[in-house]
Formats: C-alpha cells, sequence, structure tokens
C-alpha cells in the first residue's frame, strides 16, 4: 500500500474498497447531523467525532474536502414514521416558544459540545428549513418520473414501482418482499398505496405550526428528503462520501438513494461509511432505561451513573481507541482508562517539545529506521478504512520511546537532529490536527489549575471549622465564573470548566 491508497469499508458493497475521489484531490463529505429538539448526548458525539477525523485526515493527505453536514430543523416526526408530531414542533408546543426557537437553542448546545469535543467546523451547515425549495423541486422531479403520487395534499414515494426498475433494499440488505411481509395491513384511512411508501411531503394540519406553500397545498417536507435536496445542492447529483450512524442505513439512507434515483438522477453516493452505535454498561442507550446520558452530563459528572466528570478529550480519545464499525461500550472504568492514555499521549507530547539531538547523523541506525516505520505505519492505519485504535497503538509505542529518551534510558543523541525533528512534527500533527486531541482543560490550564487547589483546600479549612456559609461561597463563586467543584466520595474534590 503507498501512502496515498485509502480503503474505505463502503456499506453498499459490503467491503473495503481502494478510495478514487470523483474529482481528483478533491472530497465531497456529506453527514447526517442532529435533529435539534434536545440536549447532545453521546449518540451525537459519535458520528461527529468519527468523520472530524475522517475530514482531518483527508485534509491531511492534501485532499480538498467540503464537508456537508445538516441541522434537521424540521420534518422528523415522532417515530421515524410519517405520522406523529414533528420533534421540534411538539417540543415548542410543550415550551410554549415558537419552532426556531427550540431549534436555535439545541442548535447552539449542539455547537457548544461539538467544540468541547475539538471538532472541526463542517465547511457548509444547511438548515433544512432554509432549503424548502429545493425540497419541493426534488418531490416534483420525482413525480415527473412516475415514482411518487399525491393524495389530498401529500406526497409520497412509490417503493413497488420504483422497485420495479430498481433495488429497494441494496444499502440496507433488505429486500422489499420481506419487508412487505413484516408490515401492518394498511387501513382505509391510509393515503399510502403501501405500508413501505415514505412521504416526501406532508399536508399541515390545521393546528401544525411550521409550513410552508407548495404545488399541493400548504405543508412541510418529509425528513429523508431534505439530505437528498441539500446533499445534491452543495455536493452535486454524484459525490464521493456519505456518512452517518449505522441506525439511519435503513430507511434513512436506503431512501435517500431512491429519491436521488428516483427524481431522474444517477446513483448519488460511491462510498457509504456508518459508525457504529454505543452502549453503556453493555445496554444500549435509551431515555427509559435511565442511561441517557448528555455530553454536559459526562463534562460536569452529574448523572447517577457517573462516578467523576470527564473531560471532553478523554470522551474524544475514549472514542478514537475503537474502530468506527465496532460498538464501544461506555463505563466509568472504559473512561478512567482512557484518561490514563490520552495524558500518556499529552504528556510525551510536551516532552517532546524539551528533547533535542546535537548529533547530525544517526549512530544508532537501527533505532532511526524504527522511527521512520512507526510513522508509516501510523499513516497506513488510518489509510486501512481509517483505524484509529491501530493508528493510536503506534503514537503509545512512539510516546514510550519519547519517555524513554527524556529519562535517559535511551540516548537521545543517537538518532540524528533531523530524524528528532520529522519524529516532533509527526507526533504533533497527528496528535493535534489529525486525531484532533488537546492536553485536557483542567492540566493545560496551570495557573488556573493551581488557584483552583488554593481554593479547595481553604475551603476544607472552612469546613473543618464548621464555616459552611464560607464553604458554599467558595463553591458559589467558583460555579459563577465556570469552574465546577465536585466532592467525591473518597473525600477529595476534583473540578471541572463547565462549558
Ligand atoms: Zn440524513
Amino acid at each position: 500500500m503507498s501512502f496515498s491508497d485509502i480503503y474505505i469499508y463502503n456499506t453498499l458493497s459490503g467491503k473495503k474498497e481502494r478510495f478514487e475521489p470523483i474529482n481528483p484531490g478533491k472530497v465531497g463529505l456529506y453527514v447526517c447531523g442532529p435533529t435539534v429538539y434536545g440536549d447532545p448526548h453521546l449518540g451525537h458525539a459519535r458520528p461527529a467525532v468519527c468523520f472530524d477525523v475522517v475530514f482531518r485526515f483527508l485534509k491531511y493527505l492534501g485532499y480538498q474536502v467540503r464537508y456537508v453536514r445538516n441541522v434537521t430543523d424540521v420534518g422528523h416526526l415522532e417515530n421515524d414514521a410519517d405520522d406523529g408530531e414533528d420533534k421540534i414542533a411538539k417540543k415548542a408546543r410543550l415550551e410554549a416558544l415558537e419552532p426556531m426557537e427550540v431549534a436555535k437553542y439545541y442548535t447552539d448546545r449542539y455547537h457548544q459540545s461539538m467544540k468541547a469535543l475539538n471538532t472541526l467546523n463542517p465547511s457548509i451547515e444547511p438548515l433544512a428549513s432554509g432549503h424548502i425549495i429545493e425540497q419541493i423541486e426534488m418531490a416534483k422531479a420525482i413525480l415527473d418520473q412516475g415514482l411518487a403520487y399525491e393524495v389530498n395534499g401529500s406526497v409520497y414515494f412509490d417503493v413497488n414501482k420504483y422497485n420495479e426498475d430498481h433495488n429497494y433494499g441494496k444499502l440496507s440488505g433488505r429486500k422489499l418482499e420481506d419487508l412487505m411481509e413484516g408490515s401492518r395491513s394498511l387501513t382505509a384511512q391510509d393515503e399510502k398505496r403501501n405500508a413501505q411508501d415514505f412521504a416526501l411531503w406532508k399536508k399541515a394540519g390545521p393546528k401544525h405550526i411550521m409550513r410552508w406553500p407548495s404545488p399541493w397545498g400548504e405543508g412541510f417536507p418529509g425528513w429523508h428528503i431534505e439530505c437528498s435536496a441539500m446533499s445534491t445542492k452543495y455536493l452535486g447529483e454524484q459525490f464521493d462520501i456519505h456518512g452517518g450512524g449505522m441506525d439511519l442505513k435503513f430507511p434513512h439512507h436506503e431512501c435517500e438513494i431512491a429519491q436521488a434515483v428516483g427524481a431522474g438522477g444517477k446513483e448519488p453516493v460511491n462510498y457509504w461509511m456508518h459508525n457504529n452505535m454505543i452502549t453503556i454498561n453493555g445496554q444500549k442507550m435509551g431515555k427509559s432505561l435511565g442511561n441517557f446520558i448528555n455530553l454536559d452530563a459526562f463534562f460536569t459528572g452529574e448523572h447517577p451513573l457517573l462516578e467523576q466528570a470527564y473531560d471532553p478529550m478523554t470522551v474524544r480519545f475514549f472514542m478514537l481507541q475503537t474502530h468506527y464499525r465496532s460498538v464501544i461500550d461506555f463505563s466509568n472504568h472504559a473512561l478512567q482508562a482512557a484518561q490514563k492514555g490520552l495524558d500518556k499521549i499529552m504528556n510525551a507530547a510536551a516532552l517532546l517539545g524539551q528533547l533535542s539531538s546535537s548529533a547530525k547523523t544517526s549512530k544508532d541506525e537501527e533505532l532511526a529506521g524504527n522511527i521512520n516505520t512507526l510513522q508509516k505505519k501510523c499513516i497506513e492505519s488510518l489509510c486501512d478504512d481509517f483505524n484509529t485504535p491501530q493508528a493510536l497503538a503506534r503514537l503509545f509505542e512512539m510516546s514510550s520511546l519519547i519517555n524513554a529518551f527524556y529519562n535517559k534510558q535511551a540516548d537521545v543523541n543517537s538518532i540524528s537532529n533531523q530524524v528528532l525533528k520529522s519524529l516532533k512534527e509527526f507526533y504533533y500533527v497527528i496528535v493535534n490536527d489529525v486525531f484532533g486531541l488537546q492536553a485536557a482543560q483542567v492540566e493545560s490550564n496551570d495557573v488556573l489549575g493551581d488557584v483552583v487547589e488554593i481554593l479547595i483546600n481553604l475551603r476544607k479549612v472552612a469546613r473543618q471549622n464548621k464555616n459552611f456559609a464560607l464553604s458554599d461561597q467558595i463553591r458559589d463563586e467558583l460555579k459563577s465564573r465556570g469552574v465546577q467543584l465536585k466532592d467525591e466520595k473518597d473525600g477529595k474534590t476534583s473540578w471541572s470548566l463547565l462549558s
């Protein structure tokens, strides 16, 4: 494998394929973004971090990447079905707000969390509500092809008709016959011809708040069509990579293919990438299971399942320790181990800056060769379907070597200053720019850390003297300035920055 060969596991073919962008040197990347009706949680963090590294690594290799990640601020109905209330409208109704107020509030919250996780902003972040015209145009095109039908102001995609000439189910490996057998039978009230048909446009009932005019009367777009309309607009009818969580494979992404092809277009996506799910202590995440942990709770430690606060970088690092196609299981134990791993990588980065070699040539050719091989293997791992855990293993080997140099167990002067320079450049670029890792905030801000420790100790003295008013005052004033104290079970007090 040469440096420039990337292999991507394509969900569509079920195997790793050599990556060949449509336009040499350029990559179009579309990732399904959040539906903004609630606080960002772990389920939001995984695709964001996974595709952030894809974005960063492709840029590192020299590609010009246009990364589009949408915001679903309209059209995502409850239960992913074509009936039920719009999730955002429901939240707005319950809280007596404008739907766009709800969407803006949670979009901001999402951005804050993404910033804490150090994900880069996408190149374009389109809103579904800002692309109603494009979605109407696409629905019209599908109607023109005879692959959709209008009933009572709503427009549905005709899956059966589409399946006559195309393969509905090719991405998720499902067969339409099986899907039909498994679905409930339609009643007289149903507008759809077939239970598998999905809405491109829905007529708005009298109470529906979010509504736009269309050739079929006032209504709102279906969820799936937003991604088709916006990816086509910003990346073209055919683009390179479409990403998202595995839970979106069906029906969302399957419908995206059907819509793009059904509008008279081509196969829209060359490489479909899906990140796997997250479990918590071996259990699926779910609101009813009480293990639904918001990202903010991780950063403050305020959740019954969390033993402590975790720095956003620890959460990021933890995700990158597992390959994106594998399930991640969150537990306190695993996060604490990740914290140690991150510290090791970041400490080595700090020590590396203090190393220097006076040698013009390497006396220890073998060691110099090993350093070179480690760098090569690290890149090869990332080229092999973005294998971050393997690449991290190489970084750990480098960090051991850096420690050995620093502790004088190995002689840094046995390698040339040129070899050391290449190690430094490589380590910093991969750790900071590709993995997007930063030292945990607590450690990177030494003066602040020292001052907070002094105040924690003063608070301890106050409590020993039973001066609880002062103890509370110290805690509250720190909190009002964004520093959260947490009293641990062992009697120690930890602290974190509120994001
Ligand atoms: Zn989508």
